[in-house]
């Protein structure tokens, strides 16, 4: 079902990807303008060309410097970091780009399916003082992918902060695994951090400086039952994650994984109350995590100026599931 690159892409999107704010402005070619962007009043004031200045504001408008728009190691002060989360509609990617927005951030809310609750993601950041835009993309497809990128870019001129936490799961024993559930979960798990990391580092090589954190698993660290597809992909973002940290930190890009156990989301409700009772068991901390609680996490490696010296690093989110 996904899409290989540079294929024209299924999955149940519309063949170009869509940009949206709130409501949703007319479409230009995929793209939407920034006088639409700066429909909002959040703008930032930035001195940087390309990204937002005086004359994208308007009379009227509120120029916001969010107090917690921190310090980062070598990055600009005037301006608020652009942050792309894939699957930022739900659990720990909606909880991910609260965060980011709440720190300062302009966040691009990537979804593949559930625009009303990405639309819902950035009035929660906008309330709050935040700047976003939802942004309708698979990023199993690269067409998509780059369309997404490339909208950024037009409308803030910058991408500082990639999260890849898009995923699915597909679960069955391995014997009874079909080849589509195997490719749909390597296509999103693994080929979706790929083509985002690639189309981002790109970007973010020019500008010498970028933070990059893949959403990995404990599955992918220690395996589990049922889940070889998700364990394979989750461990091969391992990989791709250390060997983009080695080739990119000269670039002052660092590049780290985070990897939740068991964590409260749309994935883990649909296991059923067997499963949910015998993970409890191996939990040492005796709970489900909460997605907020992986975003802790990822918004200290995005944006905290202690961070700058951390890359190539898997942090576990587990509750001591993996000691
Ligand atoms: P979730 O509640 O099921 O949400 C998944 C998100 O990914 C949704 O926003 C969904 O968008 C998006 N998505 C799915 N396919 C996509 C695609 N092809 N392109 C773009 N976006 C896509 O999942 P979650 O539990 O929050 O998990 C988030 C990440 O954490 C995943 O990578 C998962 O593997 C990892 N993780 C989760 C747990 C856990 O216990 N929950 C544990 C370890 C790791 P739509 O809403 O539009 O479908």
């Amino acid at each position: 079902m996904a899409a290989s690159a540079a294929a024209p892409c299924s999955a149940g999107l519309s063949l170009t990807a869509v940009a949206r704010v709130s409501p949703p402005p007319p479409r230009h070619g995929g793209r939407f303008e920034l006088q639409q962007l700066c429909r909002r009043p959040a703008a930032t004031l930035s001195s940087t060309p390309g990204n937002f200045n005086q004359t994208n504001l308007r009379r009227g408008d509120r120029i916001i410097r969010p107090a917690s728009v921190v310090s980062m190691d070598g990055w600009a002060q005037l301006e608020a970091p652009v942050a792309v989360v894939t699957g930022a509609s739900r659990g720990i990617g909606r909880a991910i780009a609260v965060a980011l927005g709440k720190a300062g951030c302009k966040v691009v809310v990537n979804y593949a399916k559930s625009s009303t609750e990405a639309e819902e993601v950035c009035r929660e950041i906008e309330e709050s003082g935040g700047t976003a835009i939802s942004f309708a993309a698979d990023v199993s497809c690269e067409t998509e992918v780059e369309s997404m990128m490339t909208t950024v870019i037009d409308a803030w001129g910058t991408l500082d902060v990639l999260v890849n936490n898009a995923g699915i799961t597909r679960d069955a024993l391995l014997m009874r695994m079909k080849r589509t559930q195997w490719q749909e979960v390597v296509d999103v798990n693994l080929t979706g951090v790929y083509l985002c990391a690639q189309a981002a580092a790109t970007v973010m090589m020019r500008r010498r400086k970028g933070r990059i954190i893949n959403i990995t698993s404990v599955s992918g660290i220690i395996g589990n039952v049922g889940q070889a597809n998700y364990c394979a992909a989750k461990a091969g973002v391992i990989g791709l994650t250390k060997a983009m940290a080695r080739e990119y930190g000269s670039r002052n890009i660092n590049v780290n994984a985070v990897a939740p156990g068991w964590v409260a989301s749309d994935m883990t409700a649909k296991l059923g109350e067997d499963v949910e009772r015998k993970a409890l068991e191996t939990i040492p901390l005796g709970r489900f995590g909460r997605p907020e609680e992986v975003a802790g996490l990822v918004e200290f490696l995005a944006v905290h100026p202690a961070a700058s010296y951390i890359t190539g690093q898997v942090l576990p989110v587990d509750g001591g599931l993996s000691i």
